[in-house]
């Protein structure tokens, strides 16, 4: 990048807010997948008017920008392949609302997923979508993902909640989609195209999402089984059963032992898989959905059930599960974090897909899944600079998408497709259908710059 852009960037966003060193440069050149690339500037605007400023200039110069909150995805997608400018929205980090009368939130989009749960809660609400990384993700990211969580089970995704959004387009010209209210139709459903659209359509700068009232009250179960087949039979028996937990989490043997090593929380490393599960709603109903569920986890072989008597202890269960990712990102230099959904009736069968794709390609997998929905984060770990060992990894990745399509699923339930799924995705979206997405991404990014090299 040209030396007088660089300081006409730099005068845009103002001292402190820009930087070209070396070490901020590393810093923001890759995310939570396996891939890196520098992009020649890093800046954090703090203003809608400073986004489309500074679109103006790249649109000008035809210069990429890849947005970025925490940079936790899975996918790649916050890795500025094509350099240029990574805008960094997690200065924008303000609750600029909670509106308990009419159920919303509007935030900035640097506002971490975690501070807006918490928020909600103390006004009796509650925000549903909530990644496993929710303690960093932000609300841009999350939008920018379609994230979704142990709770998408039965409350639903991102896209759910999103009422309204500000989007600064790759020209700099200023965009309102949707409003405020919780019905709204006027028009193309414009915060459905942005949200998942990974960065590549536009910039968020403010974000509206519902809020619903926080249920009365919650109740978690954990389940141990010898046999991670009737553990993911368990979870078909559960869905079929007329109860829809809130959250239901499966992990193996290999996730199990993982969280051990590295955090001592008293799992049972003997075990070949476990269950966490979490039922809310009316407290007089609960206790009976929490009976039925375990004469279920009996009858489908579990060998030991716990039952949280309060909020604490059931925090103490759940740690388990939001520690597995951290956990298995220990134990080896990378990971890649698949993301194969399947219809929750064939959980078992892709399951043991998964197994036995890695035994064959001799990688070791932690499976952890958001059991309920059919979605599948099998968690590979190695070494990429052992060539041998990666090349296996991709292998994996390779035989694992066509399994999951075979099976009636999805190459991505939630992380998106990035880099990391862009070569698969014609394997699941026909010509016309590609066409389409081709035709948006020309409209919105007429001179490509938004996030360029990702999967259109
Ligand atoms: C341990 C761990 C657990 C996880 N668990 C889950 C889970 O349960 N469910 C789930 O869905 N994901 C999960 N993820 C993936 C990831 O955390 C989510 O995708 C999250 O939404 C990304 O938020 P972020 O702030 O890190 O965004 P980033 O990774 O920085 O960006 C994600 C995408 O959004 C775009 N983007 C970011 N901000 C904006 C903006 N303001 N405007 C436009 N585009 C923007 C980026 O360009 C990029 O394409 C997990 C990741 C980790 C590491």
């Amino acid at each position: 990048m040209r030396y007088e852009i660089i300081k006409e960037l730099e005068g845009l966003v103002g001292p402190g807010r820009a930087s070209y060193a070396p070490e901020d440069l590393a810093a923001y050149s890759y995310d939570a997948y396996t891939e890196e690339c520098r992009p020649d500037i890093v800046l954090f605007p703090v203003s809608t008017d400073e986004v489309s400023a500074v679109m103006k200039t790249a649109y000008r110069e035809t210069i990429p920008v890849t947005a970025r909150g925490s940079g936790t995805n899975l996918a790649g997608e916050s890795v500025p392949v094509r350099g240029g400018i990574a805008m960094c929205l997690t200065r924008m980090d303000k609750i600029l609302s909670i509106d308990s009368q009419n159920l919303t939130a509007t935030v900035q989009p640097g506002v971490v997923n975690m501070d807006l749960q918490q928020a909600a809660g103390k006004a009796g609400m509650m925000y549903p979508p909530d990644p496993a990384s929710w303690a960093v993700a932000t609300m841009g990211g999350t939008v920018g993902t379609n994230a979704g969580g142990p709770r998408t089970l039965k409350y639903g995704v991102t896209k759910d909640y999103l009422l309204g959004l500000t989007v600064v387009l790759a020209d700099g010209a200023i965009l309102q989609t949707g409003g405020r209210t919780i019905k709204n139709v006027t028009g193309y459903n414009l915060n459905g195209l942005f949200c998942g659209s990974e960065g590549t359509l536009g910039i968020f700068t403010q974000i509206t999402v519902r809020l619903i009232p926080k249920p009365q009250a919650e109740r978690t179960i954990r389940a141990d089984f010898a046999n991670l087949e009737d553990c993911s039979d368990a979870v078909s028996a559960i869905m079929a059963s007329g109860i829809v937990p809130a959250a239901l989490e499966l992990m193996n043997r290999f996730a199990i032992r993982a969280v051990e090593k590295s955090f001592g929380l008293g799992l049972p490393v003997d075990m070949d898989g476990i269950l966490l599960i979490q039922v809310d709603g009316n407290p007089t109903t609960l206790a009976g959905e929490v009976g039925h569920i375990e004469r279920i986890l009996r009858d489908t072989g579990a060998v030991n059930i716990i039952t949280a008597e309060d909020p604490p202890d059931a925090e103490r269960l759940w740690t388990a599960r939001r520690y597995a990712g951290p956990a298995l990102m220990r134990l080896r230099p990378n990971t890649i974090t698949e993301d194969v959904t399947v219809p929750v009736s064939n959980l078992t069968a892709m399951i043991r897909k998964v197994v036995e794709i890695c035994e064959r390609h001799r990688i070791q997998v932690g499976v952890l899944a958001h059991a309920g929905d059919g979605n599948l984060h099998p968690c590979m770990v190695f070494d990429r600079r052992d060539e041998d060992e990666f090349k296996r990894v991709r292998m994996v990745c390779e035989d694992l998408v066509p399994e999951a399509l075979a099976l009636g699923g999805t190459l991505s339930g939630e992380h998106g497709i990035g880099i990391a799924k862009a070569p698969f995705l014609k394997l699941e979206m026909d010509p016309v259908a590609l066409r389409v997405m081709q035709g948006i991404k020309d409209y919105f990014d007429p001179k490509g710059i938004l996030n360029p090299g990702k999967f259109v």
